[in-house]
């Protein structure tokens, strides 16, 4: 039998196939007509290897969810085991070793006794949402039922969520499904006038937040905030005095805060949880991405004892009324587990502080190019803005990162990086160089 045409790779077939049926995320699938997905065949540590065998540096640990790098033995252990023993059963009615000592070891961690679990981020922002506004309510404050945010503020796509996520693109074509939030200045310290410092730029922010509270009160359920780094909006950093002062006007106001620590959870930021850097504690703790290592999607609400006491009563429509199908799923929080174990078995944090230091130094080249304003980095989060006129910068530099086995997508015109904890000496090379020549590829076309 004679091809009139060349027989298709497996590799082709599957990019193909996926093109046929397929619906990718945050993509417009147009644009796979001239750049096709690319095929992942397996990964391990940092690595991930196409189905063409060539391989890729996951800088971006597969959108932030990825904190040991892939395929980590002591997770795959876990769940092992774990499938051996039970694989799931529904949470109201039952519970399981796995959710009992997650939830024991989240409290302890954190220091808010209860944890309510979801599937994914924007199911933990639209629990914490609802379970503070139906505190004010089963408190005798039904007014309460409004939330305020930061300017820029990232917390989900679903339409509960994205009342309180302050990107434009995201939002415009949904706008009509959504009750929007009130958005308060960021105190992103780019902010800074000449002269004023991260915690001036703090101050000045609280000091709007004081005066919106002020007025709107009586109505506000909650503060929502991604503490230290508004990661969708580009790594906007800020100083922790904003969130000590934002803990004492939602004391003063009476409204909860909520801290979104979906992104920044797990040490990305150089402790535990943000918030933490900042020694204040929040009313509720939004957790996903990294609480699983990046292996299974689960999120998590944790909360007072006071928001908790508030629902426990006798009548069934005091309590809180939120339900998923696999709400607690044992594989999911056994993950958990072991991504916490870890923690501990390889002293990650302050592992990382020397990592972070060896990154440092092999980006420093990059850091003091001419076309980079406001480089910046907080424990595993590096960031730096691109001076450039390039109407598709991050279009662009991506392809050029990926032609270098290198997996950066920038936001916008920013430049960043937020690697698994498990770079090795090559891998730090192929971050910091590939990153360096990527960029200088990509200011090449502004000539073109
Ligand atoms: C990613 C993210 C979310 C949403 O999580 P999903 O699992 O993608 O729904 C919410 N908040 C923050 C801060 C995030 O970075």
């Amino acid at each position: 039998m004679a091809f009139t045409t060349a027989p298709k790779t497996a590799r082709e077939d599957l990019v193909a196939r996926s093109l046929a049926h397929v619906w990718h995320p945050c993509t417009q699938m147009k644009r796979h007509e001239a750049q096709p997905p690319v095929a992942i065949a397996r990964a391990q540590g940092p690595w991930l290897y196409g189905t063409d065998g060539r391989r890729y540096l996951d800088g971006i640990s597969s959108w932030w969810v990825n904190l040991f790098g892939h395929s980590h033995p002591h997770i795959k252990a876990a769940l092992a085991d774990q499938m051996e023993r039970l694989d799931h059963v529904m949470l109201a009615g039952f519970t399981h070793a796995p959710v009992v000592e997650l939830s024991e070891r989240l409290s302890a961690l954190t220091g808010l006794g209860h944890a309510f679990f979801g599937s994914d981020g924007a199911a933990a922002t639209e629990i914490a949402l609802k379970m503070s506004a139906h505190y004010w309510r089963n408190t005798g404050r039904p007014a309460k039922s409004r939330f305020v945010g930061l300017a820029g503020g990232y917390h989900g796509e679903t339409v509960g969520a994205l009342a309180v996520t302050d990107i434009a693109l995201f939002r415009e074509a949904y706008a009509p499904l959504v009750r929007l939030a009130a958005t308060v200045p960021s105190p992103d310290a780019r902010n800074a006038a000449p002269g004023e410092t991260p915690e001036g730029v703090a101050r000045r922010s609280a000091a709007a937040l004081e005066a919106w509270l002020a007025e709107h009160h009586a109505d506000t359920a909650a503060l929502i905030v991604e503490p230290l780094v508004q990661c969708a909006a580009g790594m906007a950093m800020h100083d922790p005095e904003y969130l000590r002062l934002a803990r004492a006007l939602c004391d003063r106001y009476e409204v909860h805060l909520v801290v979104d620590e979906i992104a920044t959870g797990f040490g990305r930021t150089g402790s535990m949880f943000g918030h933490q850097q900042a020694g204040m504690r929040p009313d509720f703790i939004c957790l996903s991405k990294g609480l699983t290592g990046g292996t299974l999607p689960l999120s998590a609400v944790l909360t007072t004892d006071t928001v908790y006491q508030a629902f426990y009563a006798d009548d069934v429509a005091r309590g809180f009324l939120h339900s998923h199908s696999y709400t607690g799923n044992p594989l999911a929080c056994r993950a958990a587990l072991a991504t916490l174990e870890l923690f501990d078995q390889l002293d990650t944090l302050k592992a990382n502080g020397v990592l972070a230091q060896r990154i440092d130094a092999a980006c420093a080249p990059l850091t003091q190019h001419p076309r980079v304003r406001h480089a910046r980095r907080l424990g595993m989060v590096w960031a730096w803005d691109i001076d450039t006129i390039l109407p598709d910068f991050s279009r662009r530099y991506h392809q050029h990162a990926m032609a270098r086995g290198l997996v950066l997508r920038p936001i916008g015109n920013t430049l960043y990086a937020m690697p698994p904890y498990v770079l090795d000496g090559e891998a730090v090379d192929c971050l910091a160089s590939g990153a360096l020549d990527a960029l200088n590829a990509t200011l090449q076309e502004e000539t073109c």
